[in-house]
């Protein structure tokens, strides 16, 4: 007998009960006829935090009276507003505060790791990347690959899913680093990945990557907000990732980016930008640039305060529920659609994302039976009943409950509307 069951009582019931549902009026969901959209979409762009307006209009009040004088005045002078962010964001990717900072966008970040981190020579030219990886990462190795005078046809490797739902064991990876490791400079693997959902084990990725003298880099941008992690303990070279997606930063959000903290002091080549530069001696304008020790170095700009504001809204709400109790209840819900999938929809819909807890994040990537057409027709019904989640060809749904302002109700919700629709489509 499950603890799960298919009824909108008790899916109200646990939501009652549970210890986060006050966060969820922390958000605003958007509206849907009289009701609201059950949405399941921060797999791609999380939904706008309340405190988000307040804290956009705080900046522009500040800008109006304070003008240049906000650089360095009030309570949280524009000057070191970043630290805020870059505190929450080092928590929730398990690293320390020098190892974490919030710039520029996602891909733009890999593109700045990478001039450090992928060094490529003769002997060790290539990427080791997964099959099917999202297509910023893939565009964005090959066209370095490229750049360093290499070939991606030989030297970008791609790791074959060898599960039957497309997902990839750990001893694949093994085996391809085996096989490859002493021509690979760098592997770049997702935290998550985001057609299937699968989550990676980043420590093992790390160690094995490691023993073969490969450098280390991972994409979080499925990953953050969804799953716990611990990039220091992991001993990651550097990571990437963005911040709209489970991070509630608002569309096109400013990125983060991580680089451990042996290599806060690194010697490699950067792409340098004034405000990298050491902070204590940044305004005497020298000629020379001098890293500021740890992340922030790789900084180029001056951070971007009216965009920051919103993920700093959000962060704090991250903040105040921590992430060991958004994994519990994330657990539990996702393990809940899990359950009502093949329960109530086995007929409709098949969970290709790993079933083990510790293999999953939010996210259920659920392929359609019958077909292309008979899915699209599906999402479409879906979405015109204000049931977002978000469609991946050729015939996968991706559905992502997330702890924060997801419930239980919504999972059942969506359940139930994939039933009816059955019934008057049959296959
Ligand atoms: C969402 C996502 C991106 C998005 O890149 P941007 O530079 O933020 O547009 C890149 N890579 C992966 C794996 C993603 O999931």
């Amino acid at each position: 007998m499950s603890v799960y069951q298919a009824s909108a009582e008790w899916a109200a019931q646990r939501d009652a009960a549970d210890p986060l549902r006050s966060y969820r009026d922390q958000f605003l969901i958007p509206p849907h006829g009289d009701g609201q959209c059950l949405y399941f979409c921060g797999n791609s762009l999380g939904l706008q935090p309340r405190g988000v307006r307040q804290a956009i209009e705080t900046e522009l009040e500040r800008w109006s009276t304070l003008a240049v004088e906000g650089h360095f005045k009030g309570e949280q002078p524009w000057m070191t507003y970043h630290e805020a962010v870059r505190d929450h964001l080092a928590e929730l990717v398990g690293a320390e505060p020098s190892e974490v900072v919030a710039m520029n966008t996602l891909s733009v970040n890999l593109h700045l790791m990478m001039v450090s981190f992928y060094r490529p020579t003769a002997q060790r030219p290539a990427i080791l990347i997964e099959e099917g990886a999202f297509p910023t990462d893939r565009y964005a190795v090959a066209s370095q690959i490229r750049f360093h005078g290499f070939d991606p046809e030989r030297d970008l490797i791609e790791l074959k899913a060898d599960e039957p739902n497309g997902t990839l064991s750990m001893s694949a990876i093994e085996q391809a680093l085996t096989e490859h490791g002493s021509r690979v400079a760098l592997v770049l693997l997702p935290g998550v990945q985001y057609r299937t959902g699968q989550v990676f084990d980043l420590p093992a990725i790390t160690r094995l990557a490691h023993a073969q003298g490969c450098t280390v880099g991972f994409d979080l941008a499925h990953s953050v907000g969804n799953v716990k992690l611990a990039l220091h303990d992991a001993q990651a070279d550097f990571a990437v990732w963005c911040n709209y997606k489970y991070l509630n930063g608002g569309p096109g959000a400013v990125g983060g980016a991580f680089v451990h903290s042996r290599h806060a002091h690194s010697e490699l080549p950067r792409f340098a930008g004034w405000w990298g530069h050491d902070k204590t001696t940044r305004f005497k304008m020298g000629p020379q640039f001098d890293a500021t020790p740890g992340a922030e170095g790789w900084q180029l700009s001056n951070p971007p305060i009216l965009a920051l504001a919103p993920l700093r809204a959000s962060l704090e709400l991250f903040h105040r529920a921590g992430m060991d109790a958004l994994r519990a209840k994330s657990e539990d819900l996702t393990g809940y659609l899990e359950w009502l999938v093949d329960d109530q929809l086995s007929h409709v819909l098949e969970s290709l994302t790993p079933r083990e807890p510790e293999r999953r994040g939010v996210q259920l990537s659920l392929r359609v039976h019958g077909g292309r057409e008979r899915g699209r027709a599906l999402f479409d019904h879906l979405v015109e009943q204000g049931i977002i989640g978000d469609w991946r060809e050729p015939d996968v749904i991706r559905i992502s409950p997330t702890p924060l302002y997801n419930r239980y109700s919504d999972c059942f919700g969506f359940a139930q509307a994939v039933r009816a629709w059955a019934e008057q489509h049959p296959a």
